[in-house]
């Protein structure tokens, strides 16, 4: 996000970059995401430039450019402090598997440019005096918060199947809702969602999920059943909107960040770790996402399995402490946090296998002296040296007893009295 002077400067280049077109007798406007943007009062993340003049002309007038994707028209100019894409007019033609433009020509008129653009809310310019041209009823789209395709929605989304998607993220985006013939022609092109690739699926579920209303875009996907469509299955999220749905949408606003999002959702839906799984996989979640989400459904597990357990001992708050420490242990402290925000966002009433952790579990987690293996004050060379023994698995075993002995409070974190402990457990044995 960038402060207001950092703006003002991207707009003073920006303007740089136009004047230069200009002067050398060509056309330039600033278009597409920044107008909307900038006319809606939000942070502008970067300004794309569209000219009449050809890449190789951009390429001529400028000292540092970067021959981003020339075959499209797009030219990167480096100014002093920012890149701007700078584009030629165009036209696509003779779309390739619903996707792809298998052509595109350049054209010197900046309308039929604005024509090839997804969404009216897109397909608006700003000269270089910064007077806005809109052909097709941007502005009051915007103003009326109304996602509409430039032309005949059908074959909009016929041409290119991502749109279908990029609609629902800004209608999401802007707290609003899609014009009615650009939704009926959703539906009837829905199924050619399967000819996007997952990596765009992804991006586009992951910034309607990070967004401010990310409610209003799930329960958009839900009604449409646009993901059922997916190239690879979504399993729970492609799915009909189960019992509690107004309620699991609720929940998704509740926690931050698109990770516990995601997670919010699958665990709302039922989806067991495995089948989360499958779908951050589908989705090509990175390394790290993955982790984050699924963290969270392991937890649950672990911790529906300790309570199960607890259940069906002698119970006492001892077995149920113990089991949200066997969850820690297993799951790690990130992993228990984003359960909690999540569960508590879901709301409702807890199963009788979770109650417990959800009432006392955050209390006990303050509790805890250690997070992790390394975090008590006993080593495996400790252990080898007391025990004159070669190392086996019998190691490992003796070290997380003493972790659960300190994570319970049984014993102090320190180095004789673990090992003591440690002794006196061997002798039992
Ligand atoms: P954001 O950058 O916030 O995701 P954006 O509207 O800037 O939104 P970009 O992908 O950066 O999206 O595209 C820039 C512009 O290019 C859009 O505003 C739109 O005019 C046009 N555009 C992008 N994708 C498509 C598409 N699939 N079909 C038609 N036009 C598109
Ligand atoms: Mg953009």
């Amino acid at each position: 996000m960038k402060g207001n002077l950092e703006e003002e400067l991207l707009y003073a280049e920006a303007r740089e970059v136009m004047r230069r077109l200009l002067d050398a007798g060509h056309e330039a406007y600033i278009v597409g995401g920044s107008v909307r943007d900038r006319l809606l009062g939000r942070p502008i993340g970067d300004i794309d430039i569209a000219t009449s003049a050809l890449p190789e002309q951009v390429t001529a007038l400028f000292r540092r450019v970067v021959p981003t994707g020339l075959a499209h028209g797009t030219v990167t100019v480096v100014t002093a402090h920012y890149t701007y894409e700078v584009t030629t007019f165009r036209k696509e033609s003779a779309y390739e598997d619903h996707r792809r433009p298998e052509e595109v020509e350049f054209i010197g008129d900046l309308e039929e440019d604005l024509r090839r653009r997804d969404f009216t809310i897109n397909a608006m310019a700003l000269d270089i005096e910064g007077r806005l041209r809109d052909p097709f009823g941007g502005r009051d789209d915007l103003e009326r918060r109304l996602i509409r395709c430039v032309g005949d929605p059908e074959t909009r989304f016929r041409e290119d199947a991502l749109r279908m998607l990029r609609g629902v993220r800004f209608a999401s985006l802007l707290g609003g809702r899609i014009a009615k013939s650009t939704w009926r022609a959703l539906l009837r092109q829905r199924e050619t969602l399967r000819y996007v690739a997952m990596e765009r699926v992804r991006d586009e579920l992951w910034k309607l999920t990070a967004g401010s209303d990310p409610a209003r875009g799930w329960a958009m996907l839900a009604r449409s059943g646009l993901l059922r469509y997916a190239k690879e299955p979504l399993g729970a999220l492609a799915g009909p909107a189960p019992d509690g749905w107004p309620r699991l949408l609720c929940a998704l606003g509740a926690v931050d960040g698109p990770e516990l999002r995601f997670a919010a959702l699958l665990l709302g839906l039922a989806a067991g770790e495995a089948e989360a799984k499958r779908i951050v996989q589908a989705l090509r979640f990175s390394g790290a996402q993955q982790d984050a989400v699924l963290g969270v459904l392991r937890a649950e597990e672990r911790l529906a399995a300790g309570g199960e357990a607890a259940l069906a001992g002698p119970g006492g708050e001892r077995a149920w402490r113990r089991a949200y420490a066997e969850a820690l242990y297993a799951c790690g402290e990130d992993a228990l946090r984003g359960w909690h925000a999540c569960r508590t966002a879901l709301a409702g009433v807890p199963e009788e296998r979770l109650a417990p952790f959800l009432r006392d579990g955050e209390a006990w987690l303050q509790r805890i002296a250690v997070r992790r293996l390394p975090d008590i004050a006993l080593t495996g060379g400790d252990l080898l040296q007391a025990a004159e023994r070669p190392a086996g698995p019998w190691l490992r075993e003796a070290l997380e007893a003493a972790w659960l002995a300190v994570a319970l409070g049984d014993v102090p974190n320190e180095r004789d009295a673990l090992r003591k402990y440690v002794e006196k457990e061997w002798n039992k044995e």
